[in-house]
């Protein structure tokens, strides 16, 4: 169950939060309200780094329905063609780059606050954090976050093909995941090892998400040629693909 929060508004998407963070959010302001101001900013700036994902998707001609937040982060609902590694890099770089700027920007409202108003400079100096654990987290290679896509779409650049990049994502996503995953248990960081639990899950379903889309796009190839005699131009591949992409996502 969802809620609206956002209606669209040019390039971005309706927004909707997700039920499990609003009773995240009830429950903090019933034990530690002042808790609650600080959980609502990082979701709002987890939503202005989603939106960063989503208008330069809107740029490459990958329109997004909808960006919810869970309450284990945001999600922005972009079909994206596994086989476009170009875009994939672009637009999973688009997200933190927005964090980076953020947290840049606070630090120096920090500072210059430190100067004139010195009582609210912590404030600043805690938004700048939060966008720099927003951007540090999000950087971890591993898919589904954005680090792990940046890698992938740099892998299409080395000359990897798409299963290829498919492959060694799922291996680079399993040992970092498993590392991360066995330090934070260590360190007794329970929350985010669960949460780097349901990363490793997710990763290996995005794993055979694109080996589902490969195999569907080898049949739609083979019936395109059969039926028109030829195999498809370009145009009409990056068509091809782009229907898919968007077909298998809803
Ligand atoms: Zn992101």
């Amino acid at each position: 169950m969802k809620f609206l929060v956002f209606r669209k508004y040019k390039d971005i998407p309706n927004t909707y939060v997700d039920l499990s963070l609003l009773v995240f959010l009830a429950i903090m302001a019933i034990f530690n309200f002042p808790s609650v101001a600080i959980a609502i900013a990082v979701f709002g700036f987890i939503w202005l780094h989603e939106i960063g994902h989503v208008r330069e998707a809107h740029k490459l001609g990958y329109p997004c329905k909808e960006i919810t937040l869970y309450i284990v982060g945001g999600a922005a609902f972009i079909p994206l063609c596994p086989s476009d590694y170009k875009s994939e890099l672009k637009v999973g770089w688009a997200g933190p780059w927005v964090s980076l700027q953020l947290a840049g920007i606070f630090a120096i409202l920090g500072g210059l606050a430190e100067w004139i108003f010195p009582l609210i400079a912590p404030g600043f100096y805690v938004a700048c954090f939060l966008n720099a654990m927003i951007v540090g987290f999000n950087l971890l290679p591993v898919i589904p976050m954005d680090g792990g896509r940046i890698l992938r779409g740099s892998l299409g650049y080395w000359g990897f093909d798409l299963m290829q990049r498919n492959k060694a994502m799922l291996r680079i996503s399993l040992v970092v995941g498993c590392i991360a995953c066995i330090t934070f248990f260590i360190y007794q960081l329970y929350f985010t090892s669960l949460l780097l639990v349901l990363v490793l899950v997710i990763s290996f379903m995005e794993y055979r998400f694109v080996n589902d889309y490969y195999e569907q796009l080898k049949l739609l190839l083979l019936t395109h040629t059969v039926e028109y005699g030829n195999p498809p131009s370009l145009d009409e591949l990056e068509h091809i693909e782009r229907t898919l992409a968007k077909n298998m996502l809803e």
